[in-house]
């Protein structure tokens, strides 16, 4: 099942999300629907909270990136009840997009390290560093997890350029070609 993706304005986007219990009912069925709703929509990534769920998991496939990376070949991983150990390295800029920000595309600055322990969809522990492109993706997603959208990093002036652009997609008026969930829809 395809989940609509809720968009910037709903106050999910903003709680802190919670735990996962391991005895959660349904959990493989709410897997397989994150990474449908993850390639129906064309994402690298996606949140739980970017489905309405306000849990602590999220899902990535970086292997796009292996154009320019090559152990990213194979990178296909679900991230449940993730910490974060560290994050440390040198500041660099990407340009950035998420599904609940519709249309707007910005260049962020994050480290370039991120150390995490979670665990994956059989509940197995592991504590891993990761550079680059997926270091900048699993940042991302965590963010979400703490109720944190990428366009908090940009300056107050980009940030006032984006206000149109941001009204708009409470309002729900953008052109995506997945479902989303607004605050106005
Ligand atoms: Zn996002």
């Amino acid at each position: 099942m395809i989940y609509p993706v809720t968009v910037y304005g709903e106050p999910i986007l903003r709680k802190k999300a919670k735990p996962v219990d391991k005895n959660f009912e349904g959990f493989e069925e709410f897997m397989k629907n994150m990474w449908e709703t993850m390639y129906y929509a064309d994402g690298v990534g996606l949140a739980a909270p970017q489905v309405g769920k306000s849990l602590r998991v999220f899902v990535i496939d970086a292997s796009m990136g292996a154009e320019e990376e090559p152990e990213l070949k194979d990178f296909k991983k679900a991230f449940i009840n993730p910490e974060i150990i560290e994050i440390s390295g040198e500041k660099w800029l990407m340009n950035e997009g998420c599904l609940s920000l519709p249309e707007i595309r910005e260049d962020v600055s994050r480290p370039e390290f991120v150390t995490i322990r979670y665990h994956d969809e059989n509940f197995e522990e592991h504590t891993e560093t990761f550079k680059g492109y997926a270091s900048r993706i699993i940042q991302h997603e965590f963010d979400h997890l703490e109720g944190v959208l990428f366009i908090d990093y940009l300056n107050p002036l980009k940030k006032r350029l984006l206000k149109g652009k941001l009204l708009n997609i409470t309002k729900g008026n953008v052109e995506t070609h997945y479902r989303i969930i607004s605050p106005s829809r």
